[in-house]
């Protein structure tokens, strides 16, 4: 046997994001004055009553394995916010706790693909979901949505795009990175089309808590009983609670689901970390007001870029509903000419603007759809007023 590598492994792509981030921060060590728009997560601590559980739990040395999918007391609450807020009934035994919402989600598509099978991702997507998916062997098949509908796929797209391969839908909202939320009537018609055709649906749910306005998160698996039985519903800690680096996620789902999955986790990674599960019980029982304070800024923070952005020349955006992005069509940039070249593509955008404007952006031709860009709201407005000064100097002189 030749010393050969893995294919599957080869053919993952490395998170881009994760690579401009990287840049950014270089360029920041040596003492450039960079603008990062790239942020994946909050810029806020961690709510203080979560971090004192965890200092507890380490101190009453809840520092052991506990069961691989989570204790009973963590799959508790996570039961009561099920039904609390999302309104649907998941017993803890439906309940699976993972290493963040990475590795619920990673869970999921393990626990239903076979070979080859085909999974519907509406485009823009986030970048793991193809990675994941064909990590579990299956094949993402991309249904690519306009900015008339909001980015969103709708039924009847979702409908054509059926075929007898096809094993689930990736549903995401509010998404990343477009910051857009399905509405109930839209999230309807879909269920009608999934129990038909009887597919499963993976209900990514990260941004739940970060909706604006007066919208209302709906939940597509608390739509009925046919549509619940076929439904994933994937969510965690990290956006919502800005616990990122404490690593916990979870899952809702059917019991038979919840069981391959926890077997699989049993043997991969075992337990989540034993107190981040305890940090995790504290932030979904514990008092709601930071997350509450965090919501707001957020919310502030989108109005002034938004209403920004509206104003800037060859740019433009639809107003983000929900998560902490803002999802720019820069197709009219991508035609201009910077130093005599065309500039062609959103990430020689991002390269111009990183080089000459210090200013990170995120490229979204590896969300599935090029000639587009995110931001992230996830830094102060101090940052965000610089950042965006910058980026109209640069509009401004083509
Ligand atoms: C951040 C994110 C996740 C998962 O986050 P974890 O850090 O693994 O908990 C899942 N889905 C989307 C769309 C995200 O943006």
């Amino acid at each position: 046997m030749p010393l050969t590598l893995s294919e599957k492994a080869k053919s993952v792509k490395p998170s881009s994001t994760l690579a401009i981030t990287a840049k950014a921060k270089a360029m920041k060590a040596e003492g450039i004055d960079v603008v990062g728009f790239g942020a994946g997560e909050p810029d806020f601590n961690t709510p203080e009553n979560i971090c004192n559980a965890a200092i507890e739990a380490i101190k009453n040395g809840f520092t052991k394995y506990t069961p691989a999918s989570g204790t009973d007391e963590l799959k508790a609450a996570i039961s009561r916010k099920f039904h609390d807020f999302n309104h649907i009934t998941y017993a803890p035994n439906q309940i699976v706790v993972s290493n963040g919402g990475k590795q619920g989600l990673q869970n999921v598509f393990t626990a239903i693909l076979n070979y080859g099978d085909e999974v519907l991702v509406p485009a823009p997507y986030w970048l793991s979901y193809p990675e994941m998916i064909k990590l579990a062997d299956g094949v993402p098949k991309y249904l690519v949505t306009t900015k008339e509908n909001g980015y969103k796929a709708t039924a009847e797209q979702i409908e054509k795009a059926i075929t007898d391969r096809t094993k689930a839908l990736v549903l995401n909202s509010p998404s990343n990175p477009t910051g857009n939320i399905y509405t109930r009537e839209e999230l309807i018609k879909i269920a009608e089309v999934v129990v038909k055709h009887d597919i499963y649906v993976v209900a990514d749910e990260m941004y739940e808590n970060l909706i604006y306005g007066d919208e209302e998160h709906v939940s597509i698996a608390s739509l009925g009983e046919e549509i619940y039985k076929r439904t994933i519903t994937c969510s965690g800690l990290s956006k919502s609670y800005s616990m990122t680096g404490w690593r916990i996620g979870y899952t809702g789902s059917s019991i038979e689901i919840a069981k391959l999955m926890s077997a699989v986790q049993s043997h991969e990674t075992s337990n989540p970390n034993s107190i981040a599960q305890k940090a995790a019980v504290e932030a979904l029982t514990g008092p709601q007001d930071a997350i509450e304070l965090m919501k707001n800024e957020f919310d502030k923070r989108r109005v002034y870029m938004y209403e920004r952005i509206c104003k800037m020349p060859y740019i433009s955006c639809l107003e983000p509903k929900g998560a902490f992005y803002m999802f720019v069509d820069a197709h009219e940039v991508t035609e201009k000419t910077y130093n005599g070249e065309k500039i062609g593509t959103a990430a020689e955008l991002a390269r111009i603007l990183l080089d000459d404007f210090s200013v990170a952006i995120i490229p979204c031709a590896d969300f599935g759809f090029p000639n587009h860009f995110r931001l992230s709201y996830a830094i102060s407005i101090e940052n965000i007023e610089k950042g965006l000064d910058r980026i109209q100097k640069f509009l401004e002189s083509l």
